[in-house]
Protein backbone atom coordinates (compact mmCIF):
# COMPACT_ATOMS: atom_id res chain seq x y z
CA UNK A 1 0.00 0.00 0.00
CA UNK A 2 1.59 3.51 -1.11
CA UNK A 3 1.07 6.82 -0.09
CA UNK A 4 2.12 9.64 -2.58
CA UNK A 5 1.73 12.98 -1.48
CA UNK A 6 1.75 15.79 -3.90
CA UNK A 7 1.81 19.56 -3.97
CA UNK A 8 0.59 19.07 -0.35
CA UNK A 9 -0.25 22.35 1.73
CA UNK A 10 -2.22 23.22 4.76
CA UNK A 11 -3.03 26.92 5.43
CA UNK A 12 -4.88 27.13 8.86
CA UNK A 13 -7.54 29.97 8.75
CA UNK A 14 -7.87 30.11 12.85
CA UNK A 15 -8.42 33.40 14.42
CA UNK A 16 -9.14 35.62 10.97
CA UNK A 17 -5.19 35.43 9.99
CA UNK A 18 -3.88 32.24 7.51
CA UNK A 19 -1.19 30.80 9.06
CA UNK A 20 0.38 28.56 6.32
CA UNK A 21 1.42 25.59 7.97
CA UNK A 22 3.08 23.31 5.10
CA UNK A 23 3.55 24.13 1.34
CA UNK A 24 4.50 22.34 -1.52
CA UNK A 25 5.66 18.74 -0.02
CA UNK A 26 6.17 16.11 -2.24
CA UNK A 27 6.59 12.83 -0.51
CA UNK A 28 5.78 8.93 -1.18
CA UNK A 29 5.67 6.39 1.21
CA UNK A 30 6.51 2.76 0.23
CA UNK A 31 4.41 0.17 1.44
CA UNK A 32 6.60 -1.57 4.36
CA UNK A 33 8.86 1.06 4.49
CA UNK A 34 9.88 2.56 7.77
CA UNK A 35 9.88 6.23 7.40
CA UNK A 36 11.36 8.85 10.17
CA UNK A 37 9.90 12.64 10.17
CA UNK A 38 12.14 15.00 12.15
CA UNK A 39 11.96 18.63 12.55
CA UNK A 40 11.92 21.31 15.48
CA UNK A 41 8.18 21.99 17.52
CA UNK A 42 5.85 23.64 14.66
CA UNK A 43 7.62 22.62 11.80
CA UNK A 44 4.43 21.15 10.69
CA UNK A 45 5.35 17.35 12.04
CA UNK A 46 1.36 16.39 13.75
CA UNK A 47 -0.02 18.38 10.75
CA UNK A 48 1.72 16.58 7.84
CA UNK A 49 1.12 13.02 10.13
CA UNK A 50 -3.43 14.33 10.28
CA UNK A 51 -3.18 14.47 6.45
CA UNK A 52 -1.42 11.09 5.20
CA UNK A 53 -3.71 9.57 7.33
CA UNK A 54 -6.85 11.27 6.44
CA UNK A 55 -7.62 12.97 9.29
CA UNK A 56 -7.97 15.80 8.23
CA UNK A 57 -7.77 17.22 4.65
CA UNK A 58 -5.13 19.73 2.96
CA UNK A 59 -5.51 22.99 1.48
CA UNK A 60 -3.72 22.39 -1.66
CA UNK A 61 -2.30 19.45 -2.92
CA UNK A 62 -3.64 15.68 -2.98
CA UNK A 63 -2.73 12.28 -0.81
CA UNK A 64 -3.42 9.54 -2.45
CA UNK A 65 -3.50 6.13 -0.46
CA UNK A 66 -3.47 3.39 -3.21
CA UNK A 67 -4.30 6.17 -5.81
CA UNK A 68 -7.20 7.11 -3.76
CA UNK A 69 -7.25 10.85 -3.56
CA UNK A 70 -8.48 10.96 0.19
CA UNK A 71 -9.71 14.24 -1.09
CA UNK A 72 -12.64 12.80 -3.19
CA UNK A 73 -13.64 10.44 -0.33
CA UNK A 74 -16.89 10.98 1.95
CA UNK A 75 -15.95 11.53 5.23
CA UNK A 76 -17.34 7.57 5.84
CA UNK A 77 -14.71 6.48 2.89
CA UNK A 78 -12.64 7.88 4.81
CA UNK A 79 -13.13 6.89 8.02
CA UNK A 80 -13.77 3.41 6.95
CA UNK A 81 -10.36 3.28 4.83
CA UNK A 82 -8.73 4.37 8.46
CA UNK A 83 -10.90 1.57 10.53
CA UNK A 84 -9.72 -0.95 8.14
CA UNK A 85 -5.87 0.19 6.82
CA UNK A 86 -4.70 2.78 9.42
CA UNK A 87 -3.39 2.67 12.86
CA UNK A 88 -2.71 5.97 14.35
CA UNK A 89 -0.59 6.99 17.51
CA UNK A 90 -1.57 10.23 18.58
CA UNK A 91 0.99 13.04 20.82
CA UNK A 92 -1.26 13.40 23.60
CA UNK A 93 -2.82 9.65 23.45
CA UNK A 94 -6.43 10.45 22.99
CA UNK A 95 -7.48 7.88 25.26
CA UNK A 96 -11.09 7.46 26.77
CA UNK A 97 -11.37 8.80 30.01
CA UNK A 98 -14.20 6.39 31.04
CA UNK A 99 -12.88 3.56 29.67
CA UNK A 100 -10.04 0.83 31.00
CA UNK A 101 -6.84 -0.02 29.31
CA UNK A 102 -8.01 -2.93 28.12
CA UNK A 103 -11.92 -1.07 26.80
CA UNK A 104 -9.34 1.66 24.77
CA UNK A 105 -7.78 -1.05 23.22
CA UNK A 106 -10.71 -2.74 22.11
CA UNK A 107 -12.56 0.07 20.74
CA UNK A 108 -10.96 -0.05 17.45
CA UNK A 109 -11.80 -3.79 16.71
CA UNK A 110 -15.35 -3.06 18.13
CA UNK A 111 -15.84 -0.14 15.30
CA UNK A 112 -14.77 -2.40 12.78
CA UNK A 113 -16.23 -5.15 13.85
CA UNK A 114 -14.99 -8.89 13.47
CA UNK A 115 -12.56 -9.77 10.37
CA UNK A 116 -11.49 -13.47 9.35
CA UNK A 117 -8.32 -13.08 11.06
CA UNK A 118 -10.05 -11.93 13.93
CA UNK A 119 -13.29 -13.16 15.42
CA UNK A 120 -15.39 -11.74 17.74
CA UNK A 121 -14.35 -14.63 20.38
CA UNK A 122 -11.13 -13.70 19.96
CA UNK A 123 -10.83 -9.63 20.64
CA UNK A 124 -10.19 -10.07 24.14
CA UNK A 125 -7.85 -12.15 24.03
CA UNK A 126 -6.00 -10.62 21.47
CA UNK A 127 -6.47 -6.97 23.57
CA UNK A 128 -4.99 -8.37 26.39
CA UNK A 129 -1.74 -9.85 24.30
CA UNK A 130 -1.05 -6.79 22.73
CA UNK A 131 -1.25 -5.05 26.43
CA UNK A 132 1.26 -7.78 27.55
CA UNK A 133 3.51 -7.13 24.64
CA UNK A 134 3.94 -3.70 25.93
CA UNK A 135 4.30 -4.35 29.90
CA UNK A 136 0.95 -3.67 30.50
CA UNK A 137 -0.55 -7.15 31.44
CA UNK A 138 -0.83 -6.00 34.88
CA UNK A 139 -2.47 -2.55 34.08
CA UNK A 140 -5.97 -4.08 32.12
CA UNK A 141 -8.52 -2.84 34.27
CA UNK A 142 -6.77 0.53 35.17
CA UNK A 143 -8.28 3.78 33.97
CA UNK A 144 -5.99 6.54 31.64
CA UNK A 145 -6.33 8.32 35.02
CA UNK A 146 -4.50 5.77 36.80
CA UNK A 147 -2.12 5.20 34.62
CA UNK A 148 1.63 7.35 33.95
CA UNK A 149 2.05 9.64 30.91
CA UNK A 150 4.26 6.28 29.49
CA UNK A 151 1.78 3.69 30.27
CA UNK A 152 -0.78 6.00 28.34
CA UNK A 153 1.27 5.95 25.46
CA UNK A 154 1.87 2.34 25.94
CA UNK A 155 -1.94 1.52 26.22
CA UNK A 156 -2.17 3.94 22.92
CA UNK A 157 0.40 1.50 20.80
CA UNK A 158 -1.20 -1.31 21.53
CA UNK A 159 -4.72 0.02 20.46
CA UNK A 160 -3.01 1.65 17.55
CA UNK A 161 -1.99 -2.07 16.99
CA UNK A 162 -5.14 -4.20 17.64
CA UNK A 163 -6.29 -4.02 14.05
CA UNK A 164 -3.14 -5.16 12.39
CA UNK A 165 -3.24 -2.04 10.35
CA UNK A 166 -1.43 -1.73 7.17
CA UNK A 167 -0.14 1.41 7.73
CA UNK A 168 0.67 2.97 10.89
CA UNK A 169 1.23 6.56 11.88
CA UNK A 170 2.79 7.34 15.33
CA UNK A 171 3.39 10.51 16.49
CA UNK A 172 6.40 11.14 18.68
CA UNK A 173 6.14 7.20 20.26
CA UNK A 174 8.21 7.35 22.49
CA UNK A 175 8.48 10.97 23.92
CA UNK A 176 7.05 10.67 26.94
CA UNK A 177 8.85 7.19 27.98
CA UNK A 178 12.03 6.29 30.12
CA UNK A 179 14.82 5.09 28.32
CA UNK A 180 14.04 1.47 28.97
CA UNK A 181 10.61 1.29 28.28
CA UNK A 182 11.44 3.60 25.08
CA UNK A 183 13.81 0.99 23.91
CA UNK A 184 10.86 -1.78 24.36
CA UNK A 185 8.46 -0.06 22.30
CA UNK A 186 11.25 0.62 19.85
CA UNK A 187 11.92 -3.11 19.65
CA UNK A 188 8.11 -3.51 18.91
CA UNK A 189 7.29 -1.11 16.54
CA UNK A 190 10.30 -3.10 14.59
CA UNK A 191 9.40 -6.04 14.77
CA UNK A 192 5.52 -5.11 13.68
CA UNK A 193 7.11 -3.65 10.37
CA UNK A 194 9.18 -6.47 9.75
CA UNK A 195 7.23 -9.39 10.78
CA UNK A 196 3.37 -7.85 9.92
CA UNK A 197 5.05 -5.89 6.93
CA UNK A 198 3.47 -3.12 8.54
CA UNK A 199 4.40 0.29 6.77
CA UNK A 200 5.51 2.83 10.12
CA UNK A 201 5.50 6.56 9.92
CA UNK A 202 6.77 8.10 12.51
CA UNK A 203 7.47 11.52 13.84
CA UNK A 204 10.52 11.29 16.44
CA UNK A 205 12.85 13.49 18.30
CA UNK A 206 14.67 10.04 19.49
CA UNK A 207 17.97 9.47 17.56
CA UNK A 208 17.77 5.88 18.91
CA UNK A 209 14.05 5.25 16.81
CA UNK A 210 15.22 7.38 13.98
CA UNK A 211 18.48 4.71 13.60
CA UNK A 212 15.99 2.35 12.46
CA UNK A 213 14.41 3.75 10.06
CA UNK A 214 15.25 2.97 6.70
CA UNK A 215 14.64 7.01 5.56
CA UNK A 216 14.87 10.53 7.77
CA UNK A 217 13.00 13.34 6.21
CA UNK A 218 13.74 16.38 7.87
CA UNK A 219 10.79 19.54 7.66
CA UNK A 220 11.86 23.12 8.59
CA UNK A 221 9.33 26.27 7.60
CA UNK A 222 6.69 23.38 6.50
CA UNK A 223 9.03 22.00 3.82
CA UNK A 224 10.80 18.78 3.21
CA UNK A 225 14.56 20.51 3.92
CA UNK A 226 16.08 17.26 3.40
CA UNK A 227 15.85 13.57 3.02
CA UNK A 228 18.26 10.53 4.15
CA UNK A 229 17.62 6.52 2.92
CA UNK A 230 19.43 4.77 5.10
CA UNK A 231 18.51 1.49 3.35
CA UNK A 232 15.99 0.25 0.99
CA UNK A 233 13.51 -1.84 2.77
P1 LIG B 1 4.77 20.07 15.08
O1 LIG B 1 4.05 18.78 15.26
O2 LIG B 1 5.92 19.98 14.13
O3 LIG B 1 5.21 20.65 16.39
P2 LIG B 1 2.18 21.10 14.25
O4 LIG B 1 1.84 20.44 12.96
O5 LIG B 1 1.50 20.61 15.47
O6 LIG B 1 3.77 21.12 14.42
O7 LIG B 1 1.85 22.65 14.11
C1 LIG B 1 2.45 23.46 13.16
C2 LIG B 1 1.92 24.88 13.33
O8 LIG B 1 0.54 24.91 13.03
C3 LIG B 1 2.07 25.41 14.74
O9 LIG B 1 2.51 26.75 14.63
C4 LIG B 1 0.67 25.35 15.30
O10 LIG B 1 0.44 26.38 16.21
C5 LIG B 1 -0.21 25.48 14.09
N1 LIG B 1 -1.46 24.70 14.20
C6 LIG B 1 -1.54 23.36 14.39
N2 LIG B 1 -2.82 22.96 14.42
C7 LIG B 1 -3.58 24.08 14.24
C8 LIG B 1 -5.01 24.33 14.16
N3 LIG B 1 -5.88 23.33 14.27
N4 LIG B 1 -5.41 25.60 13.96
C9 LIG B 1 -4.51 26.60 13.84
N5 LIG B 1 -3.18 26.44 13.90
C10 LIG B 1 -2.70 25.20 14.10
MG1 LIG C 1 3.61 17.64 16.93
Amino acid sequence: MMIVAQSLGKTYSSGGRPLSVLAGIDLTVQGRELLAILGPSGSGKTTLLGLLAGLDLPTAGSVRIDGRDLSTLTEDERARLRAETIGFVFQTFHLIPTLTALENVLVPVELRGPSPSLPRSRFDAHARELLERVGLGGRLHHYPAQLSGGEQQRVAIARAFVNEPIILFADEPTGNLDAETGATVIELLVALNRESETTLVLVTHDPELAARADRVLRLAGGRIVSEERRRSH
